[in-house]
């Protein structure tokens, strides 16, 4: 038996992988710490909630003397850091939150780790560390060892956070890997997201905001494929090792919302253009052939399934929607 600490469950990846992994490995124990920010619901855990091999603990990762009290209690085997503050246009806004709880936070667990020790600490990262390439540029692709071009706040939090835990590898061998995804789409994520947002818009017949022109291009992964990628790192990966993982389903915003425009036969003419977002990263592309090669890894969701069944996911569970957007006024 293994036991993980998962923080930031409560939020749409790690909220994922808890509900695929608490029933896939019933006799390893996975035990969430997240302080339900906005974006942390926990009806998202509702249907893993009361079973055996799962606890969860309300606590914020910044939060030092609690954090080490925890480690000390529970013994983890292995943590996976989801918790983050993740929304590029709140880190315009605000951005001392996210350096607070993506790489202070992060800091206080891989200080946690040191002490108490663990067999893996997993940092989940993101593609935007690399930052951003041209929309006409087909050739360049990133791969693990690219240079770090984060160029928002959000992502500069995360490239430190990616920093951080490196140096725990190389200074005090601490064992450390990370996983740079491209954006996710799937159930239980917060209605703030581009593709809730639209659903749930075009649902209400209300104007469906693009930034710009809308041509901006992002790679879009089915959040399931990332869960078994990271199952696969934590378990099989090498010490001191940062993968790419990425679906190659590139696709404009334009393109996206004509797509769930058109499955929920609703008018384009919903679609409005707003002032773009300041130094909005144009295209973002990865090479994620490590991670198919080291660990034969590889998505299994086309997108149009994959988004066929998110919109319906959507659809019937409004009510989670309704309570995600209660916590927080995300228009
Ligand atoms: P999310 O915003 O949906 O969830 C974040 C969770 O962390 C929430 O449950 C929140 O309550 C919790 N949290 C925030 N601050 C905390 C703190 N100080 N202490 C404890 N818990 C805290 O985010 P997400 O989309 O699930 O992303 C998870 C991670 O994956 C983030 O680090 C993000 O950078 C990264 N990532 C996301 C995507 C994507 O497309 N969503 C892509 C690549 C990487």
């Amino acid at each position: 038996m293994a036991k993980f600490l998962i923080t930031g469950g409560a939020g749409f990846i790690g909220g994922n992988y808890l509900n695929i992994m608490v029933n896939k490995y019933p006799d390893d124990m996975f035990v969430c710490v997240d302080c339900l920010t906005y974006a942390g619901n926990i009806e998202t855990l509702k249907q893993i909630m009361n079973c055996k091999n799962f606890k969860f603990i309300r606590q914020n990762i910044c939060n030092k003397e609690e954090m080490f009290k925890i480690f000390n209690q529970e013994s983890f085997d292995y943590v996976i850091n989801f918790a983050g503050e993740s929304d590029v246009d709140r880190s315009i806004v605000n951005p001392e939150i996210f350096f607070k709880t993506n790489t202070i936070g992060t800091l206080v667990l891989l200080e946690a780790c040191r002490i108490y020790g663990i067999k893996r600490f997993h940092q989940i990262s993101t593609d935007e560390v690399y930052g951003d390439i041209s929309l006409d540029n087909t050739d360049l692709i990133f791969d693990e060892k690219s240079p770090l071009r984060a160029s928002n706040p959000y992502s500069i939090s995360k490239a430190s956070a990616d920093l951080l835990a490196l140096s725990f590898y190389r200074t005090f061998h601490l064992p450390i890997t990370i996983s740079r995804c491209t954006n996710n789409y799937g159930p239980f994520q917060h209605p703030e997201k581009l593709i809730p947002l639209i659903i749930t818009k075009a649902k209400n017949l209300e104007k469906i905001p693009l930034f710009g022109n809308g041509l901006n291009v992002r790679d879009w992964i089915y959040v399931a494929d990332h869960c078994n990628a990271i199952d696969l790192i934590v378990r099989y990966g090498t010490d001191g090792e940062i993968y790419n993982i990425s679906s190659n389903n590139e696709r404009t915003n334009l393109e996206v919302a004509k797509t769930i425009i058109d499955f929920l036969e609703k008018n384009e003419r919903l679609i409005t253009f707003v002032k773009d977002r300041p130094g909005h990263d144009l295209k973002y592309a990865l090479n994620s052939d490590k991670i198919k090669k080291e660990m034969h890894w590889k998505p299994n969701t086309e997108f149009n399934d994959g988004i066929a069944y998110t919109i319906k996911w959507y659809l019937e569970n409004y009510d989670w929607t309704c309570c995600a957007r209660k916590k927080d006024n995300c228009d």
